[in-house]
């Protein structure tokens, strides 16, 4: 087996594992990654607080649940290019409702898409065809009107406010900070797709069967162990045979080791690839400069410990449109019970930053949270509040910033929240260019 090409991936986040499942699964190449942090998923995980699953990003919801590129390279049939990972007990369990919104303190709730139309007016559900038929396969090029702007000229500012909660709550970007053609695409997307599900024990159930995939084809996963330098296989006498040669340091060692590989996936961003990336190797024009123009996005979450006697009972996500800060929340223990501890339950919450001043930003979307959600305070305990930014963020690079896999590095691609399919959020962007950045490095 020791001929077979070395492939190596660098972060075990869900698109790095992903993508060594794929490589693994088909048998061609020997695979390891390697995870600067102690524990694998990265922020698709989380960790057990008391019994209530706290994540390290994702809020245990597959935005589009078995209909969207997730689902079929998760789920999917190897035969149709997925990881099949049912054998392995992944799973995805549906929302109770396809999305719900409180207003002035009334909750409603929406069974599928067509259910949001009465909350508006007739002339939204009037222009709603004409949103869905609307050609945004790809970027409109040079776009000067951004989504709330296109938006604004055919629906009510009482639907686009229902549909920025969601951007808002889903992306950690309002309407006003995307390009048309994403909002419309993203917009598509989620009304053809199915209710958004819970995977089964949280986002590690699919980890976990990421990483039981991964062990039963012979692909190593190694924790604690950072990628530091990507030089050529020539640099060093033991990976002279390979095409690279990649220096990896173990936590709590001072001395790196260099391990060679013939192909890469990247799964830490574009400027952590750069920082790496030695110059021997000549990235294309232009993507520097983009990639230096693009900002990661941030955003805070709380996590609240529930009672059991919380009017609002289901797990839909839940918008809160026209909040200064927050855009919504999720309970997702009403699909997957096993996220809290028996009789309590887990809630969620997400809002964008638009100022980097964390600490204020927390107490704005606390009074948010208090003053819009009328049952909060008698049946909530705050567990936790996390802000994501800097090296942990909400998204690498802001929805619609269309960051290329390929730098022009021949065996080197990126993966992850960084670069993701047009108009395809959260993980179903990811999965949406895992495939592709697979098969071009190993020749699938
Ligand atoms: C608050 C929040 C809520 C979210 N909610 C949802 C949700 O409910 N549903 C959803 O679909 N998405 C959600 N997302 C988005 C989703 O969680 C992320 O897009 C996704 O987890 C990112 O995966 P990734 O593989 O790109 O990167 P990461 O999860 O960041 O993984 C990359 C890994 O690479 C490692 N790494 C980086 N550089 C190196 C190096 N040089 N050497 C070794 N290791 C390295 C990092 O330590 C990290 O573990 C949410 C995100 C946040 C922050």
């Amino acid at each position: 087996m020791e001929d077979r090409p070395k492939a190596v991936v660098i972060g075990a986040g869900i698109g790095g594992l992903t993508s060594a499942a794929l490589m693994a699964q088909s048998g061609r190449v020997d695979v390891s990654v390697y995870e600067r942090m102690s524990f694998a998923g990265g922020r698709f995980t989380q960790h057990d607080h008391d019994g209530y699953q706290i994540p390290t990003g994702a809020v245990h919801m597959i935005p589009h649940g078995k209909k969207g590129p997730f689902a079929d390279l998760i789920l999917g049939k190897q035969s149709k290019g997925g990881l099949d990972l049912g054998r392995h007990g992944v799973d995805f369990l549906p929302t109770t409702k396809f999305a719900c919104r409180i207003k002035d303190g009334k909750l409603y709730r929406a069974n599928s898409v067509y259910g949001i139309l009465p909350w508006f007016t007739a002339r939204d559900a009037l222009n709603l065809p004409g949103l869905l038929m609307k050609g945004a396969k790809r970027p409109w090029g040079d776009e000067t009107e951004d989504g709330r702007a296109w938006l604004s000229r055919r629906f009510s500012d009482e639907f686009i406010d229902f549909l920025d909660a969601f951007s808002n709550f889903a992306i950690s970007l309002r309407f006003d900070q995307m390009p048309a053609s994403t909002v419309v695409r993203m917009l598509q997307n989620s009304f053809w797709s199915d209710r958004p599900h819970v995977p089964k024990g949280g986002c590690k159930g699919v980890i976990d069967g990421l990483r039981a995939d991964l062990r039963e084809n012979g692909a190593r996963v190694k924790l604690s162990h950072e990628v530091t330098e990507i030089l050529p296989g020539d640099a060093e006498e033991s990976t002279k045979d390979n095409r690279f040669c990649i220096g990896v340091r173990r936590r709590g060692r001072d001395e790196g080791v260099w391990v060679g590989a013939d192909s890469i996936i990247h799964n830490g961003g574009h400027p952590n690839l750069f920082e790496a990336l030695s110059n021997d190797f000549e990235v294309a024009d232009g993507i520097k400069e983009q990639v230096r123009d693009t900002q990661a996005v941030g955003g805070i979450g709380f996590a609240f410990a529930l009672d059991d006697e919380i009017p609002h009972r289901g797990s839909g996500v839940t918008m809160l449109p026209g909040l200064e800060r927050v855009g919504g929340y999720v309970i997702p223990t009403f699909s997957d019970p096993s996220l809290a501890p028996e009789g309590k339950h887990l809630m969620i919450t997400h809002q964008y930053v638009p100022d980097p001043t964390v600490k204020s930003e927390i107490s704005k979307g606390r009074e948010d949270l208090y003053e819009a959600i009328p049952w909060l305070s008698d049946h909530a305990e705050e567990i936790c509040v996390h802000s994501y930014h800097r090296n942990w963020p909400c998204n690498r690079a802001p929805q619609g910033a269309e960051l290329p896999s390929d730098i022009g590095v021949d065996g080197i691609r990126l993966v992850g929240d960084g670069i993701k399919g047009h108009g395809w959020m959260m993980v179903e962007g990811i999965a949406s260019n895992v495939p592709d950045a697979v098969s071009s490095v190993s020749e699938l």
